[in-house]
């Protein structure tokens, strides 16, 4: 199936990667979300990326102004009519989502294809409630999505072979590499990273050690690219814990119990960088431990 235009739902940290993604692949992109300041800031946020990547020789100028005229942005479902797939990308709660893809349904087009870029929550049971779960599949993204190879892809009980193949070959069209996982919760690689992120953040809450020393320890210790404390603030809290929560439930075993600390943070609104505030504190010039 021939996909020409790209509907993306959420313009966070992932929707508007995700538009850059495909824009610069030569795609039409239409990014939606119901916050005003999400997309007024979503173009420039995409126009600084590529300058980011025109400076890595990735990219020219023209290049850019030709992909950055690909996007057009909507405050609502209506205008994502004319797409042939979309990629919901909004925040990690199952409702919200489940209330997108109903909010959107009326407004497309027979062949057009569902996604979620969800980090956790079952496609099957996301797919259930739509007009389509033949045409439906998890397309996972990883942060940031224009510099992470991967795309998890996770097909639903109902996902029909078509729609996995033209998904499978748009990763491989992208220049990314697919891997396949069964749908069970937050799948492969949140299935593996998130309880290393929740365990980084009891040793914490336990004091053995600081947020300096956990992520050096990590870092050096065992030649990850950032700590683990870092790399939560980069998710953003709130998905980690809602992470957390897919996997305790869904597995109902108490090793995936959410950190207590964790959930502080979340109720005080330090959920990481997007919120400048998190494990480090990201409002001066470089980024200081909050505990
Ligand atoms: P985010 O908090 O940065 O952005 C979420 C966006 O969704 C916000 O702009 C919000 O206004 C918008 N939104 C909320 N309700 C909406 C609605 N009804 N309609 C349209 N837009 C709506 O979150 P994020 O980090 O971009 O995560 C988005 C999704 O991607 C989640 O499902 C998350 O699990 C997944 N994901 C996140 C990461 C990560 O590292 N952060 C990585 C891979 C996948």
């Amino acid at each position: 199936m021939e996909i020409n235009t790209v509907g993306v739902i959420g313009a966070g940290q992932m929707g508007v990667g995700i538009a850059h993604v495909f824009a610069a692949a030569g795609y039409d992109v239409r990014l939606m979300d119901v916050a005003p300041a999400a997309l007024s800031t979503a173009v420039a946020r995409i126009d600084a990326a590529m300058d980011r990547q025109i400076g890595r020789g990735q990219m020219d100028a023209a290049g850019k102004a030709v992909a950055l005229a690909r996007i057009a942005t909507a405050g609502d479902a209506e205008a994502l009519g004319p797409c042939d797939l979309i990629i919901e990308a909004a925040t990690e709660d199952e409702a919200v989502k489940r209330r997108i893809f109903e909010s959107v349904a009326p407004f497309l087009a027979p062949h057009t294809l569902l996604t979620s870029n969800t980090s956790s929550i079952s496609i099957t049971r996301l797919a259930s409630a739509t007009d389509r779960p033949e045409r439906f599949m998890g397309f996972h993204f990883m942060n940031p999505a224009p510099i992470m190879p991967l795309v998890e892809l996770i097909r639903g009980i109902a996902t029909d072979e078509a729609t996995f193949e033209t998904l499978r070959a748009l990763v491989v069209r992208l220049g990314k590499t697919p891997a396949s996982a069964e749908d069970f919760p937050a799948f492969i690689v949140n299935r593996i990273l998130l309880p290393m992120i929740n365990e980084a953040i009891y040793t914490l809450y336990e004091g053995v050690g600081t947020v300096e020393a956990i992520d050096t320890a990590l870092r050096l210790g065992a030649n990850h690219p950032m700590g683990p404390l870092q790399l939560a603030d980069f998710i953003g809290l709130d998905t980690c814990l809602a992470i957390m929560h897919v996997l305790h439930d869904g597995l109902a075993d108490t090793k995936y119990r959410p950190c207590p600390l964790l959930v502080k943070y979340v109720e005080a609104g330090w959920l990481g960088r997007k919120a400048k505030r998190g494990f480090y504190d990201y409002r001066g010039e470089t980024p200081v431990p909050t505990r």
